[in-house]
């Protein structure tokens, strides 16, 4: 296993839209496995393939306090949305920035799993804001554009400084 970059806003290989997986073999498994491992150790709790430079549809997730809910969506699309719920997001993409963001509350989501197995599964709460956040991410968009152009250029000053100057950064997506 291995920790791989994680690409940082503005690069814009995020800007990237995710192909399908066509294929799922050992290559993608141990891929999935790097990227677990990549999420675990930054720490966070999702990670789309596109953060980190792969641009198939393909991401993973953990919420949970124990990190033992391990999740792995491929090729995920969203049947149906319900509700609407409002919270503050972070993106380890975006490091040391947290914003507000109005999602649905509740969806229903379809994906291959691991083993290119069919599911479909209704997801409410912090996964549900989680997997809309990681598909944004495999098409091309982050939670920051979301919010105005002058909270953008403010965070690229953020981000700037913040690689002068590297300081430890909260939980984040
Ligand atoms: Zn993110």
């Amino acid at each position: 296993m291995a920790i791989l970059k994680i690409l940082e806003f503005p690069d814009p290989k995020l800007r990237r839209k995710a192909l399908p997986v066509e294929v799922i073999d050992k290559n993608l498994q141990a891929r999935i496995d790097d990227m677990f491992e990549t999420m675990y150790a930054a720490p966070g709790i999702g990670l789309a393939a596109t953060q980190v430079d792969f641009h198939k549809r393909l991401l993973v997730t953990d919420v949970s306090n124990e990190k033992n809910d391990p999740h792995v969506l491929i090729n995920p699309e969203i049947l149906s949305r319900e509700g609407e719920t409002t919270s503050k997001e972070g993106c380890l993409s975006v490091p040391g920035y947290l914003d507000e963001v109005t999602r649905a509350e509740e969806i229903s989501v379809s994906y291959l799993d691991r083993n290119g197995a069919n599911k479909e599964q209704e997801v409410s709460g912090l996964l549900a804001i989680c997997i809309q956040h990681e598909i944004d991410h495999l098409n091309g968009k982050l939670f920051i554009d979301y919010l105005s152009e002058a909270k953008r250029q403010k965070i690229r000053k953020i981000i700037q400084k913040q690689r002068q100057n590297p300081s430890p950064s909260s939980p984040v997506y």
